[in-house]
């Protein structure tokens, strides 16, 4: 064999052996199921939540030393709305500092986990509800670096994104997450990250600091968003624009709110429902977390 085609032969072997493996590896849908992974709705509040120690930090981190390894990390944060639903699909998602007027340091932070084109293609085959687009433009927003890093310092977790479509009801929401479920077998853990009560035009600016505040229709409605979830009344969660005057001003845009959704149509009948980080900040809005496990 001429030397060219020696070359030739091996860099195809490898090229071949190399996709196989990858193929062995990543073929999500022929992986056998899992421990069911957990699912988590984290209230991730200012971005600042990323570089700052506080108790909201502390109690993501909390719940991050319970957390078993998972393969991958699909996340669906407030900060991604797209008409149409997208799937991040990309190698090596960047890290999107989505926000102005906040310290450098801020800007400076990278969450360099690499992407997962694997798991989008899975995510994309089991929905049923839409066709999924695979997005090789967006990254990772700081709605979901900005806690996934708490739970996963190192960045040694696949993290992909799904977007919220803003032309969609709460109930498409519901019924497209519902479609999620099976990866929580595969060993994807599913992130919803948002805010339960977020009204960023009233937020009161002298009280961020010092005893939590909020204003009366913010605990209302975040009281009663707390009985439907460990109720299991996710129906009322979604007819959240029936719900009154207290709802309205908890949620006048619903993309803080819409992640609850997802995480919470993905409880299993033997999840159990535990609430953490369950504090009001600024007096409109609430880091209520829930997790499904
Ligand atoms: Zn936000």
């Amino acid at each position: 064999m001429k030397r060219i085609d020696f070359i030739r032969s091996v860099t195809l072997l490898t090229l071949i052996g190399r996709s196989m493996n990858l193929k062995a590896l990543n073929r999500l849908s022929e992986l056998p199921n899992t421990t069911r992974m957990p699912v988590l709705f984290i209230g991730h509040g200012s971005p600042m939540n990323a570089l700052e120690e506080n108790s909201f930090v502390s109690g993501i981190r909390q719940v991050g030393k319970e957390l078993q390894k998972p393969k991958a990390i699909l996340c669906i944060s407030a900060h991604w709305e797209t008409k149409g639903t997208y799937v991040t699909a990309m190698e090596s998602p960047k890290t999107i500092h989505d926000f102005s007027g906040f310290p450098k340091e801020l800007y400076d932070v990278q969450y360099p986990a690499a992407g997962s084109p694997d798991l989008a293609e899975e995510t994309k085959r089991i929905v049923r509800k839409t066709e999924i687009g695979l997005d090789y433009s967006w990254g990772l927003d700081h709605g979901s670096w900005s806690v996934i890093k708490h739970l996963y310092p190192d960045a040694d977790i696949p993290t992909i994104q799904l977007s919220i479509d803003y032309t969609k009801p709460a109930q498409y929401h519901f019924e497209l997450a519902k479609e999620l479920s099976s990866l929580r077998e595969k060993g994807i853990f599913i992130v919803g990250s948002g805010n339960m009560v977020h009204n960023l035009g009233l937020v009161a600016w002298d009280k961020l600091s010092g005893e939590p505040f909020a204003y009366d229709w913010a605990i209302e409605a975040n009281e009663k968003m707390k009985s439907d979830i460990l109720n299991n009344d996710i129906q009322g969660l979604i007819d959240f624009r029936k719900r009154g005057k207290a709802f309205d001003l908890a949620i006048p845009t619903p993309e803080h709110f819409l992640p609850l959704i997802y995480s919470m149509a993905l409880k299993n009948s033997k999840d159990e429902t535990t609430l953490f980080n369950d504090q009001p900040i600024g007096g409109s809005l609430s880091m209520t977390s829930v997790k499904l496990s």
